[in-house]
Parts: structure tokens; C-alpha cells; sequence
């Protein structure tokens, strides 16, 4: 916390694919994340690939942005297809940064390669390409479908039972690990939304941050409650850390959600 703000780390993303991992690596992140994160009175700091259990000491919550596919190694695949992309540097970091902040038991929200990434950590597996394996298209910044919201979610209570969402990933979840419980599917099934069944722990396949404050231009609702939701969520672990083992999780997202205008 500094100046009663929680601090936010986010993961940040490289040039590794753009350049094929020559030339120098660089981190990048949508402004947009930070946007939201700082909209939502956090503090949005980058990782940057280094010290992973210190950032991981610094941060009160942490968001695992988007980016590249998930290695299929992580979850005992061999590649399926050549659309299958990953970034070996972030992927291997990005899980000490997991291991690090897991024994914290601070709150993690996942945003698409991160929904993928938190499931395949806990034991889940993955579509390595949607549209070979399942034939389905959910791939392209210009595509939005519906999805409906399970009741007493976070995406229920805070956006309703059906609502519309972009849709921008490459992979999706197969197996949900057991610890997860599902908060919304996409028409044909797909896992768009889960939360930790008791731990601080929630992600989105689609990308609230795209559709949040500025960047939501009217198709969807804006997503900022999203944001607001988790750094609530996120304070109010770092202020009272006794209840990383007393608290009823349920309540308290009710309680967070109901008690301020999100
Ligand atoms: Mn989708």
C-alpha cells in the first residue's frame, strides 16, 4: 500500500513474437491496464522480468495480462499446430512470479492469456487452438458474442446474467481446474469467466480492460467495475491480512460489491 493505495503489478508482454525473439527484448503493455488499475484507485506497476519473489513482496494484488499462448508442455501436450505461439522467456517467468505470489495469498485476476495461464497453474488444461479443435471463431479484436453469468458471480452481481463481451483469444479452457468454479460460458460452452473457490482468485478470457472508462465505445457495458471490484477486493486483503485465513470469500465480494458504487 503507499499513500492508502494498493499497489498493482501487471504482468507486461514482449516484442519476442512481433520479431520472432531477435533483436533486443522489450516489455510492452496496453496503456489501457494501467488505465484501469489507477481509474480504479490502484497504483499499476510492470514487472520487468526480474525478482520475482520481491516484486512479488512489493505488489498487493497482481494482474496476469494478456499475450501470447500458454506452452503445452505446462500442461503435458506436445505442440498441436503451428498456430501455436509462445514467449519461453515469459512463459518461465511468468510462473516463478505465480509461485511467488501464490505463498502470499494475495488476490490475482487473470485477463485472457492470464484466464488460461491461472487455470493451467492449478491444474487445468487447455484448447491449443480453438478453431482447429472446436471449430469455433472467438479470435479477432473486431468479434463480440454474449455470455451468460452464473448466479451470485462477480460478473453476475456486478454486469447482470447476459451481457456482451469481445472476444480475442487463440486458446480456451478445457479441463477447469478443480479449485475453479465457472462464472460464465459463451454460447457454445466456452469457460469465459471462473472464480477460486477460496482464494482471492478470478479471471475473464475476455479483455474487460479493452472496454473500460475511454476504450468501452458503446458496443458492451464498460468494464471499469471490473477493476474497481478487484483493487477493493485487493485493499482490503492488504489492510486486514487475517483474512487470508478466516475470511467467508462469498460474503465479502457481496459485501464489497454491494457497499460501494462499483
Ligand atoms: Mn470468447
Amino acid at each position: 500500500m503507499i499513500n492508502g493505495k494498493p499497489v498493482i503489478g501487471l504482468t507486461a508482454t514482449t516484442n519476442y513474437l512481433p520479431t520472432n525473439g531477435e533483436g533486443p527484448r522489450m516489455l510492452a503493455l496496453r496503456i489501457c491496464n494501467t488505465l484501469a488499475v489507477a481509474k480504479g484507485g490502484g497504483v499499476p506497476i510492470l514487472s520487468g522480468e526480474q525478482c520475482p519473489e520481491d516484486f512479488a513482496q512489493i505488489c498487493d494484488g497482481l494482474i496476469f495480462t494478456g499475450g501470447p499462448d500458454v506452452p503445452p508442455e505446462f500442461y503435458d501436450e506436445k505442440k498441436l499446430n503451428e498456430t501455436v505461439r509462445c514467449d519461453p522467456i515469459r512463459d518461465v517467468y511468468d510462473k516463478r512470479l505465480f509461485d511467488a505470489f501464490l505463498k502470499t495469498e494475495k488476490p490475482i485476476f487473470g485477463i485472457c492469456r492470464g484466464c488460461q495461464q491461472l487455470n493451467v497453474f492449478f491444474g487445468g488444461t487447455l484448447y491449443q487452438d480453438i478453431v482447429e479443435q472446436c471449430g469455433w471463431i472467438h479470435y479477432s479484436p473486431h468479434l463480440f458474442h454474449y455470455i451468460t453469468t452464473t448466479e451470485d458471480s462477480i460478473l453476475c452481481q456486478l454486469f447482470g446474467e447476459r451481457f456482451k463481451v469481445n472476444s480475442f483469444h487463440h486458446q480456451a479452457i478445457k479441463d477447469l481446474a478443480s479449485c475453479f468454479k465457472a462464472t460464465a460460458y459463451s454460447v457454445e460452452g466456452i469457460i469465459e469467466a471462473y472464480e477460486h473457490k477460496s482464494l482471492p482468485v478470478f479471471a475473464t478470457q475476455f479483455h474487460p480492460e479493452m472496454m473500460a472508462t475511454e476504450y468501452c465505445d458503446g458496443r458492451t457495458a464498460d468494464f471499469q467495475p471490473i477493476f474497481n471490484f478487484f483493487i477493493r477486493l485487493t485493499k482490503e486483503y492488504a489492510e486486514r491480512p487475517q483474512l487470508r485465513n478466516s475470511v467467508d470469500l462469498a460474503e465479502l465480494k457481496k459485501y464489497l460489491i454491494n457497499t460501494h458504487s462499483v
